[in-house]
């Protein structure tokens, strides 16, 4: 078998590997990343974030012409699903941005490598499948991701009973749908299935949906989200899933089987470390299978690093860029760092649900004296104007310094609007900076400038 050696192996090309392999080879490090998926980008190109706000998309077109255009004059007869080529349109966005990847890690001269990677000592990593070939590095970073955690009793059988990669791909749409989760994942693509005709029972174990966001803002969610036809069952335990004919029964303990003719089993990811070699080179994982790091990414083990979903934290996208990103930059320049207090979180739902910072229970938990600050979306002319007014935006700063803590939106494309909060968080600034900076109007975003104007009662439109 042929040896290599590099500066530097990312094994996986998700978003937090293809990137961080990107980084390291303009930094100059002769790089390689290993994927054992044809195509490149990982589950967020593959099968998660991209597809799914591919169908977010379409399905959200297709509910507004059937149900919300005549609103606007707009009359339109005859609107009808052709489920095939929206999921063909979704599979050729995914075609598209893969071999995108494709391109950029040829445009940085990183060495790409088809098949499975696994450790046989702490600096060689031995990659089996198409290519077969053993390399070692001189620096070796895991982002090998997460997949769907199982839930006992639910039998999978990747078809009728999945994940949300089968759910991203139903071939006709689901009579009655039952998702169990009612996390970003079963909202998400609760939502598609929901407006492209199905019926959506959401089982959720705890007696709230979107565990950990901001109450206020999951109140609202769970109000227009109900109005919308999505029926929500709080605090109740599934006891099994079964396919039974050509549906499948969903067990729940204490109330009626269900029967539907679909199961998305939604309820969290785990680390995927699966056949890694982990011993072979002393990494060590936690009670919950993620892989140990410090606060620069090291194992522990000299020159090798874990970022992503593989590791602690929220499991999103640019979360595994950005800590792909400081890896390398502290691996060449010795400085790398990641404001954990400063990652936004999007559900893509309609309306959106966007979070940065902290939520009120947390600080009231941390026993922080802060101010709030909220505005609604009906009082905004250019939500008026889209005819988009269910919402509000919430902002909590500290009640000595003003400096901002929190920022928790839900309204038209609340994702969007995040971002400026985002920074406003990354640069330490004052709910007075937000409130004084210039907002164009009309537009959204002069909701997040009048709900920071709120933090100290000096709201002009409400
Ligand atoms: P991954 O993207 O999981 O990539 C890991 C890669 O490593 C994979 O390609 C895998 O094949 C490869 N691999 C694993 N083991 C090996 C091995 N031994 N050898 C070689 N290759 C290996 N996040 C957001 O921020 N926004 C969203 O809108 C969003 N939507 C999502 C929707 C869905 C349905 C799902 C499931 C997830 C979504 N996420 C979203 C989460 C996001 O996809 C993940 O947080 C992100 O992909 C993590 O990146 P990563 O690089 O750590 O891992
Ligand atoms: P999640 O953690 O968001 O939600 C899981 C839900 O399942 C929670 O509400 C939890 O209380 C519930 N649950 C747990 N055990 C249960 C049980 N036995 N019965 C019923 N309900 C139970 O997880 P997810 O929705 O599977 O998403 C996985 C990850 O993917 C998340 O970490 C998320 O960050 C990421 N993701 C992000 C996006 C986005 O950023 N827009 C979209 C999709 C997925």
């Amino acid at each position: 078998m042929d040896t290599h050696t590099y500066d530097l192996i990312v094994i996986g090309a998700g978003p937090g590997g293809y990137v961080a392999a990107i980084r390291g080879a303009q930094l100059g490090l002769k790089t390689a990343c290993i994927e054992k998926e044809p195509a490149l980008g990982g589950t967020c190109l593959r099968v998660g974030c991209i597809p799914s706000k591919a169908l977010l998309e379409s399905s959200e077109r297709y509910a507004e012409a059937k149900h919300a255009l005549g609103k606007h004059g707009v009359n339109v007869s005859g609107v009808s699903l052709d489920l095939k080529t929206m999921l063909e349109r979704k599979d050729g966005v995914v075609k598209a941005l893969t071999k995108g990847i494709e391109g950029l890690l040829k445009k940085n001269n990183v060495t790409r490598y088809f098949g499975h990677g696994r450790f046989t000592g702490p600096n060689t990593v031995q990659v089996s499948g198409k290519d077969e070939v053993l390399l070692q590095g001189k620096h070796i970073i895991v982002a090998t991701g997460s997949k769907v955690a199982p839930l006992r009793g639910v039998e999978m059988d990747g078809d009728r009973i999945g994940g949300s990669t089968e759910a991203l791909s139903y071939s006709e749409v689901p009579k009655h749908l039952v998702v169990i989760g009612a996390g970003v994942i079963g909202l998400e693509l609760g939502s598609v299935w929901a407006r492209l005709g199905s019926k959506v029972t959401v089982l959720e174990y705890m007696n709230r949906i979107l565990p950990g966001m901001d109450g206020d803002l999951v109140a609202e969610a769970h109000r227009i989200l109900k109005k919308q036809g999505l029926d929500f069952r709080l605090g109740v335990k599934v006891a099994g899933a079964k396919v039974q004919g050509d549906g499948c029964v969903v067990t729940v303990e204490g109330a009626e089987p269900i029967s539907c003719d679909r199961v998305l089993l939604a309820v969290g990811r785990i680390p995927n470390t699966d056949n890694l070699g982990l011993d072979a080179a002393g990494v060590k994982t936690d009670q919950r299978g993620r892989i140990e790091v410090d606060d620069h990414f090291s194992t522990g083990v000299g020159g090798v690093y874990a970022i992503g979903d593989v590791i602690k934290g929220p499991m999103l996208a640019h979360k595994a860029e950005e800590e792909g990103i400081a890896c390398v930059e502290r691996i060449v320049t010795g400085y790398g760092h990641v404001n954990y207090d400063a990652v936004p979180g999007i559900v893509y739902t309609h309306p959106e649900v966007a979070t940065v910072g902290k939520t009120e229970e947390q600080l009231k938990e941390a026993g922080v004296a802060y101010k709030t600050g909220k505005f609604p979306f009906a009082a905004n002319g250019r939500a008026r104007a889209m005819n988009e007014t269910d919402g509000f935006v919430k902002i909590l700063a500290d009640a000595s310094t003003d400096r901002l803590l929190g920022v928790h939106i839900i309204g038209p494309r609340a994702g969007d609007l995040i971002a400026e909060a985002a920074v406003a968080i990354e640069f330490s600034a004052s709910a007075e900076d937000l409130a004084r900076s210039f907002h164009a109007h009309p537009t959204l975003a002069e909701c997040v400038k009048e709900a920071a104007l709120g933090t100290a009662g000096r709201t002009i439109h409400l």
